[in-house]
């Protein structure tokens, strides 16, 4: 019933029942998150804002690990569900030929073409990388996989077995000798190990999550030459960098002749509500794994073309056009850049801006005057994860603008924001970026001091085995905060 709707949704954002998260759900993630000042109770989005429950903004720059391509509660996506629900529209039936899915798949192949032209759905990108490895291995009848180093893949057993961040396979072993890495960027050596003649594919994402890896000129055109010459299936993750994220609709698109078996998409499919995912495959793969009749469904499950996810999917599809996103993405991506390079100019601990649309990675490096240079190897010494939080910490508590560190030890600040960003959005994060950064080239100085109390906890660095009943706060001042918050 309405009313009964109304009071589930408002018992929900109270502050009181967020903090039976650490009860109940995470409490080491409850935990990292207090300490470093993430841990609010948002009641409403809009575009790239959050509201906390006590009416303060904030500007979101992680947009949901990179799924708020369309920007969150976008009311042509809002409005297709609230539409579809209203509708008493039939969803899971299983037996029946959806008509959404259909009309999705149809927007998909349309806007990717190569040759890929059937669609199969999924609910993660994990399961889109899993649905991949089982269709490798049916159609090439191979028993092997190749991934790069320093990719990420999702967490499931076999994505896990590929992905290359050593600091999620931890306790999780062992992995099938099956799945095997080269160095990303790493032409000959490629060629050496698919030339075994047992892969049945390279999982490539075009450009690293981890890290903001970027692919050197002509990488990804030559890698899939090589698997072609090898019999090997491409697979290209394009779970966080498609649905325009770098300026075009796929990565690759802006790569040459890049000729995957089947690519990979998610997050940004989702129009930030709903889990979907999808493979684009050859006719050659399809035909190979749905080879018959009593195979017709060998591989699936039970969400996979939810009436929710294609009508959710349907509208990112429609907003991604009327609304230029990828130039969007292209046009604000390059905005920043610019006056990123601006600043780095003047900040010695900004090594590199790699950035294609609003996929940007911020990497410091040790700086150059001797007194910074001492500090750095200090913090460094202590933890590698430190620097970065120095940066994420202030802009949140500061500022109010949510970034993450890119990966376990890299010094690298990542951005993946809604592709709707404004110049004026931007510039909010430039300023406060400079504001944040600035005190950092000043040893002693102030910006050090909550380097000097994260390191202060790395030293005695625990995580909660039992449970707090404690509801979320922001962190004390005289008390440190670490986490190795990840995306
Ligand atoms: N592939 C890539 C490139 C990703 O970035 C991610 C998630 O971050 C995944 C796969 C896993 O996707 P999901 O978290 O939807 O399972």
């Amino acid at each position: 019933m309405p009313t009964e709707g109304r009071s589930t949704l408002t018992s929900l954002t109270s502050t009181t029942r967020a903090g039976q998260f650490c009860d109940h759900v995470n409490p080491v993630w409850g935990k990292a998150l207090r300490l470093i000042g993430f841990d609010k109770t948002y009641v409403r989005a809009l575009g790239s804002s959050l509201w906390d429950d006590e009416g303060r903004e904030y500007l979101d720059l992680i947009g949901g690990y990179a799924t708020t391509n369309v920007g969150r509660n976008h009311p042509v996506v809002r409005e297709a569900l609230t539409e579809f629900l209203a509708s008493e529209a039939p969803s899971m039936v299983q037996f029946e030929r959806s008509a959404l899915a259909g009309e999705v798949a149809k927007g998909l192949t349309g806007r990717v073409g190569r040759g890929l032209g059937k669609v199969f759905f999924t609910n993660s990108g994990t399961e889109g990388v899993e649905a991949c490895l089982k269709f490798a291995r049916c159609t090439t009848k191979r028993p092997a996989f190749v991934a790069a180093r320093g990719g990420f893949h999702g967490l499931s057993t076999g994505a896990l077995s590929l992905n290359g961040c050593e600091s999620f396979r931890e306790g999780f072993g062992p992995f099938p000798e099956t799945s095997r890495f080269v160095p990303f960027n790493d032409l000959p050596a490629l060629e050496r190990e698919l030339s075994s003649g047992d892969v049945a594919a390279f999982v490539l994402e075009p450009i690293q999550g981890k890290g903001v890896n970027l692919p050197a000129p002509g990488y990804l055109a030559e890698a899939s030459r090589v698997c072609r010459r090898h019999g090997t299936l491409f697979v290209v993750d394009e779970v966080q960098t498609g649905i325009g994220r770098t300026g075009s609709f796929l990565a690759i698109d802006q790569e040459g002749e890049v000729e995957p078996d089947m690519v990979v998409l998610s997050k940004g499919l989702s129009g930030g509500y709903v889990p979907v995912g999808a493979v684009l495959l050859s006719d050659r793969v399809f035909r190979a794994v749905f080879s018959r009749l009593d195979r017709a469904i060998v591989h699936s499950s039970t969400f996979h073309v939810g009436g929710l996810a294609m009508v959710a999917a349907l509208a990112t599809l429609r907003v991604f056009d009327e609304e230029r996103l990828a130039e969007n993405a292209k046009r604000i991506g390059g905005h920043l850049r610019e006056g990123l390079e601006r600043l780095q100019e003047r900040m010695e601990f900004i090594r590199e801006i790699r950035q294609r649309g609003l996929m940007i990675g911020i990497e410091f490096g040790q700086p150059k005057s001797l007194t910074l240079k001492a500090a750095w190897a200090m913090t460094h010494a202590l933890d590698d994860n430190l620097f970065t939080q120095a940066i994420t910490i202030p802009l949140m508590e500061d500022h109010r603008i949510l970034t993450q560190t890119a990966g376990h030890g890299l010094d690298v600040l990542k951005l993946t924001p809604s592709l709707a960003l404004t110049v004026a959005e931007a510039d909010r994060f430039l300023k406060a970026f400079e504001a944040v950064l600035q005190p950092l080239h000043r040893f002693p100085g102030p910006g050090w001091d909550l380097l000097k109390r994260l390191a202060a906890n790395a030293i005695r660095r625990d995580a909660p085995t039992t449970s707090t009943t404690a509801p979320p706060c922001p962190p004390k001042a005289n008390e440190p905060g670490y986490t190795s918050l990840d995306g």
